[in-house]
């Protein structure tokens, strides 16, 4: 088992009484010491421009910005140029969405997604189809959250053009066969985006093995810091995409009245970009790579299958998803109890020092698909312990009764 917390300064500095229990890593996932260290690095000793400044300091800032793209594009087994930087997974889908799959648009053309998207991997599409009359075909998940074979077949059809579709459900926890999905998909002609936001720290992203056209995720959610992301492309099909926004340093030459746009992924760059995220991303990845991707798999498997055999059994619990662990999921349960509120879970929980996320998980239409309004999600991280489950089930195993007289005492 891996025993990293300590790598960790806000899980033993938040609390002055004790260790914080942290299982919202599906929300964002705290940062390791070398993390911290490379933003003040960069701010300290390294802080320009890059791509503009010709003086030493500027040089020095662009080739760490241009290393750190290397640095993803060898983690995901994609090209240097097929890496392009943006805000996060948010603007990588958009970007896909209105830069590759809006200018090839035709009526009646149909974008495919599971029920259990994130609305970042709904909405864009829903606000597609609508404004060129097409259809947003839904792939249904069964009782335990897995997408059968038979739904992918009917569902994506030669109508489809486009599927997207999470590496790993937010509120599920489930991993979705995204290599079958694409293999189907491009039998059809149609073209395939991985939302690996949830996927890239805790199963790895390998764009080559999953066959994917374009892969999404987010620093924030591995490690590193807020406002990097990263949209991965095939480079022939990113050269065929207009520019996302206008503006410096995407652009080669700016005549009066007309403009010749850089190659990707400068193109999709416009403006200052986030530099010293990114070289902290990519030292997060090496931190990633230091553990070891398989290390991580077999930790967060064990603390998942202790927190499922831990709280499966307790009365009035219910689990959305698969309960089983020995199924391909990840450290991601979401439940509630039986006619409780899921934010005096969320609160009740917090009382005790531990951190779970309540509410609609910004996944609606799934949970209206569940028929729940919303609901409780512990998230674990490769920096959760077996003592901070074993906490976690104690407190749940204390039941709805005692989390109603704690609520109720706190608020009195
Ligand atoms: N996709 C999935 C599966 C997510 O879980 C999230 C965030 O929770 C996102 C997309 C959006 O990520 P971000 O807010 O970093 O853009």
């Amino acid at each position: 088992m891996l025993d990293i917390a300590r790598d960790f300064p806000i899980l033993t500095n938040y609390n002055k009484d004790g260790h914080l229990i942290y299982a919202d890593s599906a929300a964002t996932t705290q940062k390791p010491q070398c993390v911290l260290d490379a933003l003040t690095e960069w701010y300290t000793v390294r802080n320009a421009n890059p791509h503009r400044g010709t003086y030493k300091l500027g040089a020095l800032a662009t080739d760490i910005y241009e290393y750190a793209r290397e640095v993803v594009a060898e983690h995901i087994h994609g090209k240097k140029q097929e890496v392009v930087f943006c805000r996060n997974t948010t603007e990588a889908i958009n970007l896909v969405a209105r830069c590759f799959v809006e200018p090839m648009l035709r009526e009646g053309d149909e974008i495919v997604i599971p029920i259990s998207e994130h609305h970042s991997n709904v909405l864009p599409w829903q606000e597609l189809a609508r404004k060129h009359k097409c259809r947003l075909v839904y792939l249904l998940t069964d009782q335990r959250g897995r997408l059968l074979e038979s739904e992918i077949r009917q569902k994506i059809t030669p109508k489809t053009c486009f599927v997207a579709v999470a590496q790993v459900s937010n509120v599920l926890g489930t991993c979705f066969p995204v290599k079958e999905i694409t293999r189907r998909a491009h039998e059809m002609g149609a073209y395939v985006l991985a939302d690996c936001a949830q996927g890239f720290l805790h199963c790895g992203v390998d764009v080559e093995e999953m066959g994917v056209d374009f892969a999404a995720f987010s620093a924030h959610k591995a490690f590193g810091p807020d406002g990097v992301g990263v949209l991965w492309g095939r480079y022939e099909l990113l050269k065929q995409m207009p520019p996302y926004n206008l503006g410096g340093e995407m652009v080669d030459q700016v005549s009066w009245r007309k403009a010749v746009y850089e190659k990707p992924p400068l193109r999709f760059e416009a403006g200052t970009q986030n530099a010293s995220g990114a070289f902290a991303f990519s030292v997060a990845i090496r931190y990633i790579q230091q553990l070891g991707q398989k290390a991580i798999r077999e930790h967060e498997a064990a603390l998942t299958a202790q927190l499922l055999e831990g709280i499966r059994e307790i009365p009035g619990l219910r689990i959305y998803g698969n309960p089983d662990p020995a199924e391909d999921r990840c450290g991601i349960v979401s439940f509630n109890f039986v006619g409780q509120s899921s934010l005096l879970v969320g609160r009740y929980l917090d009382a005790q020092g531990i951190n779970v996320r309540s509410g609609t998980h910004c996944a609606q239409p799934l949970l209206a698909y569940l028929g729940v309004g919303s609901a409780c999600r512990i998230s674990l991280a490769p920096y959760n312990t077996a003592d901070d489950v074993d906490c976690i089930i104690r407190a749940l195993k204390g039941g709805p009764e005692m989390i109603a007289r704690t609520v109720l005492r706190r608020t009195k």
